[in-house]
């Protein structure tokens, strides 16, 4: 068995919404690295992965041509840059939405009202992408930052930008008339990855399921008369049958099991009443399935 020099690059974003979350994932599949300093780049201790630090509007060029194999960043910013890269993973954080706003006093009657109006935005390439398909001719303004201020000071009708809450855009006298997109943050790789990476790859990819998995699920402990046993366990929706130990106080035993925290929060009061005594909750690192 020869030893692989085989090692793979990611890119993250440098600094901003996504960096600090980006590394946690990578830590949360066990990946160790030193990010102390501001460096550009870092090698994972126990992983054949440097992590480069870019800005996020250069991670989809870098991947497209290989000088990353591995990206992570915003949807949005993926179809904004229009690269030949595969989308292999939703990732579930930096949810947010890609949306059309005109001053709040406008009289928006539909999509009809864009005809021949200006709109201000830092993804232009969606936002004509979006009009074209809709068959409206509407100009776009591209600016980097502040996109908000745009109407206000007449340099566009209306704009394009990232929504999560909408406090922004009452800030700035604006109204959310319509979504072109949802977003959140993805993994991104490079389309040409060879043998050797792509197995690199999968074994990320299984690592990353685990931590997936264990967020959305729950290790749930709890005691139960032995006569109710059999009823509880059909109200746990587990992996598999749950695990009975038998208590030292007779008559009773104590159930093991994994459930959705959704599903939890559904049967709760029906194994309270099944008899189900000292419930106990608790957060799974990693899952294997
Ligand atoms: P860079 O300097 O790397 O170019 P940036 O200013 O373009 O950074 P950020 O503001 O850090 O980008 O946002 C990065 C990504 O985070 C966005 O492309 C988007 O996917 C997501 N995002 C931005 N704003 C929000 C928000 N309010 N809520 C949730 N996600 C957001
Ligand atoms: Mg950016």
């Amino acid at each position: 068995d020869k030893v692989s020099n085989t090692s793979m690059k990611i890119a993250v974003q440098k600094s901003g919404r996504l960096s600090d979350k980006s590394l946690q994932l990578l830590k949360d599949c066990g990946i160790k690295f030193d990010n102390s300093s501001r460096k550009l780049s870092t090698k994972a201790k126990n992983f054949p992965l440097e992590i480069l630090f870019l800005r996020d509007d250069d991670i989809p060029q870098y991947v497209a041509n290989g000088v990353a194999d591995l990206g992570i960043l915003g949807l949005n910013e993926v179809e904004e840059k229009d690269q030949a890269v595969d989308v292999i993973k939703q990732l579930g954080f930096a949810g947010c939405r890609l949306s059309l706003a005109v001053q709040k006093d406008v009289d928006y009657t539909g999509l009809d009202w864009f005809e021949g109006k200006k709109i201000a935005s830092s993804y232009t390439t969606i936002v004509k992408k979006f009009f074209a398909s809709k068959g409206i001719n509407a100009t776009t303004e591209e600016i980097g930052g502040s996109v908000e201020i745009a109407p206000g000071i007449g340099l566009a009708d209306g704009i394009c930008d990232i929504v999560s809450t909408g406090s922004t855009l009452i800030m700035n006298g604006l109204k959310e008339v319509e979504t072109i997109m949802y977003s959140e943050a993805v993994m991104i790789a490079n389309k040409q990855l060879d043998g050797e990476k792509a197995a690199l790859l999968n074994k990320l990819l299984f690592r990353l399921e685990a931590v997936q998995n264990a967020k959305k699920n729950k290790y749930i402990l709890l005691n139960a008369p032995n006569e109710k046993i059999d009823e509880i366990t059909r109200l746990l929706p587990g992996m598999k049958s749950p695990t009975v130990l038998p208590l030292a106080e007779e008559g009773w035993s104590s159930l093991h099991s994994v459930i959705e925290e959704e599903d939890f929060w559904n049967v709760i009061d029906q194994l309270k009443e099944a008899g189900a005594e000292g419930i106990l909750v608790s957060d799974i690192q990693k899952l294997i399935a």
